[in-house]
């Protein structure tokens, strides 16, 4: 059928069928578990989903063996850091200024990555860095820095180049430190927030778990940012009356347990915060101290719930990489979810476990058998993605399909040239996971 509307020229039509197509598996829908699922694909959104869809023949039917998934969105990153390795402090510290102070700090990750920046590697450093967190999951990302053009394609930079508002200005800030926003940008946030030009902003608050970091909360509030649209990353030093006033003004949370334990010996109560109505989502902060994606980051985020009670459920881990990090970022209308008219952004991991969630939430370390952005295919199993330029992650064989995205540079060219990059810089490139170490 597409060969005869193709010959005919009906090029609108013949676009129209080879961009369709129906994703067959179990498919975790907004409305739940589909066993038997099917997912309509068209023109970069999702136009249907449900179970025992008849189908025209024309479509091309993809069926796949493990859970489709909404793409897991990303709310806290610091993407071009996440070429450098781990960086292990000997002892846990106070606030983020105490880390920020060291020689070991300078040494091993800021000054490396500054000189990477001031070399004009920064494009190839953020691509990576995507790459990275699409392989663990991420399909929507933030922390994206200012680089221009380069960062379009790839996974969705909400803060940056989402490709959901067309050609209007991105409607999510991510700022690092709300101490550090000037007094008239601080009236622009404000104002943008009530005028709801601008739907989110995210900023970094009481990173730590001394005095200093509770007392951050405080300034944030005199700053005029307890309202609603704003997020708070971290929040470790905050208390259960700081909670109820982020509930009541509808300023919602970002948990990076991996990188507050390592770094403080300590992470937010987020039971708490949930428990006074916060809205929270989980996101791994950076590579060099958190985990190297969502995927990982979900192992840290079980192990720690296990550990404090079990009180966090299967389907409120998924909220919090889905659902939960969409409406905070002021997109719950367009992703986060598998449900008609949402952009296509969706992923595939291996069957594990007795429900269909625990394919997500403890999912091993390069396992991911799809990611697709707005209906693209950009990395998945050879068997999924035959065409595309092949990569090992954690002994699995994976294939991408990014070169299109990166400037018509393939993976090995830009890998070879970071590592060459970043070995001038007394560094050397960080894997794309940990493989479960
Ligand atoms: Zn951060």
């Amino acid at each position: 059928m597409r060969l005869i509307i193709c010959f005919f020229g009906l090029w609108l039509a013949c676009a129209a069928a080879q961009d369709t197509y129906a994703i067959q598996g179990t498919i975790v829908a907004s409305g739940g578990v589909l066993e038997k699922g099917t997912m309509i694909v068209s023109g970069g959104k999702i136009s249907a989903v449900g179970e025992n869809m008849p189908l025209p023949s024309w479509m091309r039917v993809i069926p796949v063996e493990g859970v489709v998934f909404p793409g897991l969105i990303d709310l806290h990153n610091h993407l071009t850091w996440n070429v450098l390795p781990r960086w292990k402090l000997d002892a846990t510290v106070g606030t983020r200024y105490d880390w920020q102070a060291m020689p070991a700090y300078v040494e091993k990750l800021s000054g490396p990555q500054g000189k990477m920046m001031s070399a004009g590697h920064g494009c190839e450093m953020e691509r990576y860095a995507e790459v990275k967190a699409l392989l663990n999951g991420a399909t929507s990302v933030t922390g994206t820095g200012r680089l221009g053009d380069c960062v379009k394609g790839l996974a969705r930079n909400l803060d940056a180049a989402s490709g959901l508002y067309g050609e209007q200005p991105e409607p999510l800030r991510y700022e690092v430190f709300p101490m550090e926003v000037g007094y008239e940008q601080a009236k622009v946030i404000r104002d943008g927030l009530e005028a709801k030009t601008l739907r989110a902003v995210l900023f970094h608050v009481g990173e730590g778990r001394d005095a200093s970091a509770a007392r951050e909360f405080r300034m944030f509030k005199a700053q005029g940012f307890l309202k609603r649209g704003v997020t708070v990353i971290h929040g470790v030093g905050l208390s259960e009356p700081n909670f109820v006033e982020m509930a009541a003004a509808g300023v919602g949370l970002v948990w990076s347990p991996r990188s507050n334990l390592e770094l403080y010996g300590k992470t937010v109560d987020v039971i708490a915060a949930r428990k006074a109505g916060v809205t929270v989502a989980l996101a791994p902060d950076w590579s060099p101290t958190g985990s190297a994606g969502m995927l990982e980051e979900l192992v840290v985020a079980a192990e720690w719930n296990q550990a404090h009670g079990g009180v966090l459920s299967e389907k409120d881990l998924l909220q919090m990489v889905t659902v939960n990090p969409a409406n905070l970022a002021g997109a719950g209308d367009q992703i986060g979810a598998l449900a008609p008219g949402m952009r296509a952004d969706f992923i595939v991991l291996p069957k594990r476990g007795g429900s269909a969630l625990s394919a997500l939430i403890g999912a091993k370390p390069g396992s991911i058998e799809l990611v697709a952005v707005g209906g693209v295919f950009l990395a998945g199993t050879p068997k999924l993605l035959p065409g595309g330029e092949k990569i090992a992650i954690c002994g699995q064989e994976k294939s991408l399909q990014v070169k299109g995205d990166m400037g018509g540079v393939t993976w090995a060219e830009l890998t070879g040239k970071l590592q060459l990059a970043l070995r001038d810089v007394g560094s050397e490139l960080a894997g794309l996971s940990e493989c479960g170490k």
